[in-house]
């Protein structure tokens, strides 16, 4: 029998890591717990995981401790659990190296998607297709070509490179700050404002209904995701 990936619970609630592992499990992936920070940290290093299920409400250290000790040297993805309300607290994390969040509570349908996009950007199967398809939206990176339905829709230079972005790290949540500084450059990390215009011309160009996007999603607060292939 095969082996699936490797996930590491880093959860102090019991009920939430025998959920977690009773789902992982039924998916094919191998799971180890910690309930604790440190113990987190310790497993870690002894048997590198290939993604960790980081929550961020640990009793004996700051999650975000725990997420800044294992990235100094971890490269693998790391999810967070966060609870409804924190939005600054997902910021960090995303600023901090976390690869997504997910919210409390949670679905499974929706923390299994967030780890398949995980693990899949980071065994680089996302750089080999340069195609993004989605419904009716149809992005050729190569080309620089962006057909709606069929019709080819034609996008500043400025919108295009945001769109860019955004199918690069498809599935995955980007901050404003970082999708700032990708598109715009180091020194406007700060100039929310240009993100919500600029993501409501593509909306208006991309989208059937722009007040109810399916491709580009809003994450309230911390920043956008573009809806996984
Ligand atoms: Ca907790």
């Amino acid at each position: 029998m095969t082996q699936g990936p490797l996930i590491l619970v880093i959860e102090d609630e019991q009920p939430i890591r025998r959920f977690l592992r009773a789902s992982l499990t039924a998916e094919g992936y191998q799971v180890q717990e910690a309930e604790m920070g440190g113990q987190g940290l310790r497993l870690a290093r002894q048997q590198p995981p290939d993604l960790v299920i980081l929550d961020l409400g640990l009793p004996d250290v700051d999650g975000q401790e725990v997420l800044k000790s294992l990235r100094e040297w971890f490269k693998a993805p790391i999810v967070v659990l966060s609870a409804r309300g924190q939005e600054s607290q997902k910021v960090n994390a995303l600023d901090y190296g976390a690869d997504d969040y997910v919210t409390k509570p949670f679905g499974v349908a929706e923390l299994l998607a967030r780890l398949r996009t995980a693990l899949r950007h980071s065994s680089g199967g996302m750089e080999a297709t340069p195609v993004y398809t989605l419904g009716e939206l149809h992005v050729d990176l190569g080309a620089r070509r962006v057909v709606v339905g069929g019709e080819e829709v034609h996008l500043t230079p400025l919108e295009y490179k945001l769109l860019a972005t955004l199918i690069k790290h498809a599935g995955k949540v980007l901050t404003h700050r970082y999708l700032l500084q990708e598109v715009w450059g180091p020194g406007h990390a700060e100039e929310t404002h240009y993100l919500r215009v600029f993501m409501a011309n593509l909306r208006r160009k991309l989208e059937a209904d722009p007040a109810r996007p399916r491709y580009l999603l809003t994450e309230p607060a911390v920043g956008y995701r573009l809806a996984g292939e």
